[in-house]
């Protein structure tokens, strides 16, 4: 069996529960590294840097696309995002499912350069319900939700490039789903090439 971990992209409208999945999945299951990215927006009540993101300044985060520590970075809504190269890899290669929860320009710029990616769009069950959830988060003005929206409605006109949609109805049934459909991905003929090398030869040799 290969020993690499599965890179995996979650991407999904703001405030159709990402963040409340990812938390689930890493309480329930092992074995998931999630990347930490870098952002130059402000931390939200609760978040502490180097937790949920590295906050940086503009300047700072500049610096790190020119050294080229960022396996892809995107604006949105105003600000930065961008992915931290080091800890993926290394992650990657200790066996560990490394999971990036980013937008979907970053995505496609994952699924550029990686093409064995998995690419999962979290959707919820309507659009009505991602407002009441966003509204009910409480962690936005009105303004910003209206821009989240907006945005929303030009990202789904994205969602076609993903592999695989996940509906977020409820959330322990949408938690057991990504976990399959990761899992799944390690018994892909890419991803155990040397294992069937190996059988190949032994078998070869007999
Ligand atoms: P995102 O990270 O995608 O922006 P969050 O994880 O912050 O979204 O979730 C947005 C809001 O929706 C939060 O208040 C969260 O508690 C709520 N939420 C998440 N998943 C569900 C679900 N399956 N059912 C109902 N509410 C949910
Ligand atoms: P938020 O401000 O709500 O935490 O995140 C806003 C958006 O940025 C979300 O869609 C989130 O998935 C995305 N995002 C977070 N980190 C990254 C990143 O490293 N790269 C990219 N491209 N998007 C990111």
């Amino acid at each position: 069996m290969s020993d690499q971990g599965i890179l995996a992209v979650v991407s999904g409208f703001s405030g159709a529960g990402k963040g409340t999945l990812m938390k689930a999945l890493l309480e329930k299951h092992h074995n998931y590294a999630l990347s930490i990215s870098a952002t130059t927006r402000e931390p939200r009540e609760g978040e502490r840097d180097g937790r949920e993101y590295f906050f940086v300044t503009r300047e700072k985060f500049e610096e790190m696309i020119r050294e080229g520590e960022l396996i892809e970075h995107a604006q949105y809504v105003n600000n930065y995002y961008g992915t931290p190269r080091q800890y993926v890899f290394q992650q990657m290669a200790d066996g560990r499912d490394v999971i990036l929860e980013i937008e979907i320009q970053g995505a496609l710029k994952i699924k550029e350069r990686f093409p064995e990616a998995l690419l999962i769009f979290v959707m919820p069950p309507s659009a009505d319900e991602l407002k009441r959830r966003l509204v009910g988060r409480g962690t936005e003005s009105m303004e910003v939700i209206d821009r989240r929206m907006r945005r929303a409605a030009e990202e789904a006109a994205g969602i076609t490039s993903y592999d695989y949609i996940l509906i977020n109805d409820t959330l322990d049934a949408c938690v057991e789903e990504m976990h399959q459909l990761i899992q799944t991905q390690h018994k892909k003929v890419s991803q155990n090439l040397d294992f069937i090398e190996q059988m190949q030869s032994e078998l070869k040799a007999m």
